[in-house]
């Protein structure tokens, strides 16, 4: 391709509109502007950018209620342009794997208020973390109709059937087992372990699993839209319909904006190429009204078939923090089925089976620029369930459980709870997407293909779940927006014959 005045003149003359101002939509219009295309416009719901990425001010510091770590080493794009701003803290520590061993500091309780030994915890979390790379990236091959709950119950029978433990070993073993499980339905994304398909396609980039950027993730998306003119840019402008055919198919179609985009304020924007980059939870909710034509059946198919579950992340702070430098926080081992919190707010929200919705949480944990926070996880069905609740509610029941795990720690009541609630979004809709054990062969190929045809693009897909080894990261976020961008600057190329 000859780059001449030209070719970007005419290039200029095409228009891309992006549907959705995430990290995908962001990163497809740097990546065409860059490009030589002018007419680029990413029209998004909200009244912010950055759609699962949300820096906020906590009670003392910055917080991340949707990402927050860097994924990965140099491999990682987003890794290296962060190095590259001074962004990294190169003295922190380094997670492999899974990132599970970063917890190791942290003290596993049991709810009797017992410290579980560091070595127990150490033992059965290592042979765990072996079944979770067994059941990550392994093959390729996701039609593997076992799911990763099965799996890791299956390899964890083999485990105790292999020793001779003690009663009391097994039962702790049994509770550090269930506290895996917990964080894999977060780390997943998931409502149940067993709706997640085994092997899984997720490929770690090399390097640590859990890198925190200075100032919040809000910092790298700061860096991508620099490149970006604010006229591209227009929040609050959701997207209800987008006619793909609008003026028929052709071979000279370029210049002729055969798409539609109509959006929720009644205007009706042209153009020649759509990329849509809403997340899938969006999608499932609402592929029958949002396309015309109509999807065909077999991508409606897949992207019902796809997962994409919820995560909840609940910040407490504390005036000062209860803590000192060598505590990196507190995780929650139930080796009871039945025990729960002593005192019980008035009403308790039910899973399916019958357990009060906080045994999800994993634990509490401390963060590094918040010296007086700490950050719990809750996934699955409770973290779904804890969305409707009142936030005083939420911070009375984690003040209840710090207290029953860890007596001997004498924890004051926090002054402050923050909580993300990404599944209530209309936009949103989940935290991100997994690959589901009703997902069929094909549904990958079909999910991401661009419509009509990969020769002919005009309606493309990019999102976390677009990426076939990167789902539900940033990263995997930004690399199919730049994949989006590549096919319309390819297409545009050969019909303006460059
Ligand atoms: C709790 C949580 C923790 C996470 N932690 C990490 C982490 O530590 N590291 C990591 O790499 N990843 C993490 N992720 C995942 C990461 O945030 C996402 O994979 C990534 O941000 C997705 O980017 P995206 O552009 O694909 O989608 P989004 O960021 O969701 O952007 C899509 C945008 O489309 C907009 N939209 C939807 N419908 C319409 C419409 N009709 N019209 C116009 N706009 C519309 C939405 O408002 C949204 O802004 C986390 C996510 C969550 C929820």
């Amino acid at each position: 391709m000859t780059e001449g005045a030209d070719a970007i003149g005419n290039k200029g003359s095409l228009s891309v509109v992006i549907v959705g101002g995430g990290i995908a939509g962001i990163s497809a219009a740097r990546h065409l502007i860059k490009n030589g295309i002018q007419q680029v416009k990413i029209l998004e719901a909200m009244n912010r950018l950055g759609g699962r990425i949300l820096t906020v001010n906590g009670e003392a510091g910055k917080i991340d209620f949707g990402a927050q770590y860097i994924h990965g080493g140099d491999e990682n794009p987003l890794y290296q342009m962060a190095v590259k701003h001074d962004l990294i803290d190169r003295s922190s520590k380094t997670t492999k794997g899974s990132g599970t061993s970063s917890f190791y500091g942290n003290e596993f309780y049991k709810e009797n208020g017992s410290r579980i030994p560091k070595e127990i915890v150490r033992d059965v979390n290592e042979f765990l973390e072996s079944v979770h790379e067994e059941c990550n990236g392994i093959e390729e091959n996701t039609n593997c109709h076992e799911s990763m709950g099965h799996c890791f119950e299956r390899r964890f029978e083999e485990y105790l059937g292999s020793r001779d433990d003690t009663e009391e070993d097994v039962d702790i073993k049994k509770g550090l087992f269930d506290w895996r499980i917990r964080w894999e339905i977060h780390d997943n994304g998931c409502r149940s372990l067993f709706d997640v398909a085994s092997p899984a396609r997720y490929q770690n980039y090399n390097g640590s699993y859990f890198t925190e950027v200075k100032n919040g993730f809000q910092s790298v998306l700061s860096i991508l839209l620099r490149d970006i003119p604010s006229e591209c840019i227009r929040t609050e402008t959701p997207v209800t319909k987008i006619d793909w055919e609008s003026s028929g198919i052709c071979n000279d179609r370029i210049g002729s904006k055969q798409c539609m985009i109509e959006t929720k304020h009644g205007e009706y924007i042209y153009c020649d190429y759509v990329i849509v980059t809403v997340p899938l939870g969006f999608l499932q909710s609402n592929t029958e009204k949002l396309f015309q034509p109509p999807l065909p059946s077999r991508k409606k198919a897949a992207i019902l078939r796809s997962g994409f579950g919820n995560l909840v992340k609940v910040f407490l702070t504390w005036t000062t923090p209860f803590w000192d430098k060598s505590f990196e926080g507190i995780q929650f081992v139930w080796t009871s089925n039945k025990d729960v919190i002593d005192k019980q707010p008035a009403s308790i929200l039910t899973k399916k089976n019958g357990d009060p919705w906080y045994r999800d949480f994993d634990g509490f944990h401390v963060l590094r620029d918040n010296p007086s926070t700490l950050l719990g996880w809750i996934g699955g069905e409770g973290g779904c369930l804890s969305e409707c609740l009142a936030e005083g509610e939420i911070l009375e029941t984690c003040y209840l459980l710090l207290k029953k795990f860890a007596p001997d720690m004498n924890i004051p009541k926090p002054c402050k709870m923050q909580r993300s609630q990404w599944q209530s979004l209309e936009y949103i809709r989940g935290s991100y997407s997994y690959v589901s054990i009703y997902s069929e062969p094909n549904d990958f190929e079909e999910l991401t293909k661009p419509l009509p045809s990969k020769q002919n693009p005009v309606l493309l897909f990019a999102g976390e779940a677009m990426s076939y080894h990167h789902y539900s990261t940033t990263h995997g976020a930004y690399e199919s927006g730049i994949d989006a961008a590549n096919l319309v600057l390819q297409n545009a190329t050969q019909f303006l014959n460059i």
